[in-house]
């Protein structure tokens, strides 16, 4: 195809290169099943390890700037070093993790949602539509304060008023003996963000939304995050809502761990920090496999960056370094960019790029559907003859011929 007859992406996309496996995989995709398709108007920027070392990681703040100004941007996996990889790589420090960096600056949400073939089966054989899982990202007791009580004593919660007024002081245990004592906070300006990123991401993807806490048993705490979704609900989405025919529901946690499980599907669960950390694991894990996550960060702004819930896949990256063949699936990575290719179509008004996404996808799916599939899929799939592994480059020469059958149908 040439320039002419490639399909304009009118405004820019933010393009965020990674390391390791999903770095190899990235160029695949982009070489195969991107660039003879699209004339994209990419700003690119470089987040490898070595990049970062080098920019001191000022790259890191850039790609989240460009980001904000021009609303798109789509992710490869990154390494977020540790003492190993500060070893392996020569880094001048452990820098920070990238996504928590650009979490940061775009004050998001993260929403993970699976991708489903016909013949992956989810454990749970109730589900039939994907459920994402949204996580508020703040507070609780990942920014807690505790310690281990190892004598008798009185624990006292205090509060001191910036401004003036009463001191709050308040009584929590009286200690005969050791024990341990841990104290928690959230802000109502940060559980309203992630309101709204919920209430957002779930008109976007027409799914109804759940919201559940523990309000039965932590009357203050869980009860204004409660609170706070059914005033913003009511506030902001009722109208919108009823009119795409989704619904918001608030149960007790416990009530939808249970309903979870019954479920059709096609639900956006939104949760605490806590709940949503460990809920999303046993959701990707039943739905069978992190490579066919999705992850989708969402800022209260109406900024989006896109990527896969799976890291750079390190084991992977050294066989291939070693020459071997991989068969790392690079699913989640597709699906990476057709929903940053499907955001900026939406809000540049352009239905060519739309459907584009949307073919790509369906190829992909379809490819899987016919039984080509890598090595992590091909235990959870259907039993079927003709079940075939293929390699990482052989799955993705698969989606590009089925893409060229599909593409002008
Ligand atoms: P990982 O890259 O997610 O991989 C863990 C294991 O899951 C792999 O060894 C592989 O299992 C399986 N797996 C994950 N993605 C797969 C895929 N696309 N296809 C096939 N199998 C897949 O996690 P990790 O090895 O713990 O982390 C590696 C690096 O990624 C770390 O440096 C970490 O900092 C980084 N990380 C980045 C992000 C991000 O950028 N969003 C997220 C998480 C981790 P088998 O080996 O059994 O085949
Ligand atoms: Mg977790």
């Amino acid at each position: 195809m040439g320039k002419t007859n490639k399909i304009r992406v009118e405004n820019p996309l933010v393009e965020i290169d990674g390391d390791e496996m999903t770095r190899i995989m990235w160029k695949m995709i982009k070489d195969k099943l991107l660039f003879p398709y699209l004339d994209m108007n990419i700003k690119y920027y470089d987040l490898h390890i070595k990049n970062r070392d080098k920019t001191n990681d000022q790259i890191t703040t850039d790609a989240a700037l460009a980001i904000m100004q021009h609303r798109v941007g789509v992710k490869c996996a990154t390494i977020t070093p540790n003492e190993d990889r500060v070893k392996e790589y020569g880094l001048k420090k452990a820098w920070k993790s990238p996504n928590a960096t650009i979490r940061a600056l775009l004050n998001g949400t993260v929403f993970r949602k699976p991708i489903m073939a016909r013949n992956i089966r989810p454990v749970i054989s109730s589900w039939k539509k994907p459920i994402a899982v949204g996580r508020h990202a703040y507070g609780d007791v990942y920014n807690n304060t505790e310690f281990r009580v190892d004598a008798p004593g009185n624990v006292e919660l205090l509060f001191i008023p910036a401004k003036g007024g009463t001191t709050v002081r308040m009584g929590i245990h009286q200690f005969d003996g050791p024990g341990i004592i841990q104290a928690i906070h959230n802000t109502d300006a940060s559980i309203q963000s992630f309101a709204q990123a919920c209430f957002a991401f779930a008109l976007d993807e027409k799914m109804d939304l759940w919201f559940s806490a523990k309000d039965t048993i932590s009357k203050t705490y869980d009860t204004r995050f409660r609170d706070i979704f059914e005033q913003e609900y009511q506030e902001n989405w009722r109208q919108k809502f009823q009119q795409n025919g989704i619904s918001y529901f608030f149960t007790l946690i416990d009530d939808a761990v249970a309903r979870i499980m019954k479920t059709k599907g096609g639900i956006l669960w939104a949760l605490k920090n806590y709940d949503g950390d460990v809920m999303s694991d046993m959701i990707a894990s039943a739905f069978g496999s992190l490579a066919m996550m999705t992850s989708v960060l969402v800022s209260p702004q109406g900024y989006f960056e896109y990527e896969a819930a799976h890291g750079t896949v390190q084991k992977h990256y050294y066989r291939y370094l070693k020459g071997e063949e991989t068969s790392t699936n690079p699913m989640a990575l597709i699906f990476a960019w057709t929903g940053g290719l499907r955001k900026r179509g939406q809000m540049d008004g352009t239905p060519d790029v739309i459907r584009f996404a949307s073919k790509l996808e369906q190829a992909a799916i379809e490819t899987i559907e016919a039984g080509a599939m890598t090595g992590d899929l091909l235990p959870l799939a259907d039993c079927k003859q003709g079940n075939q592994m293929v390699s990482t480059q052989g799955f993705i020469d698969a989606v590009s011929a089925k893409l060229q059958d599909i593409l002008h149908d």
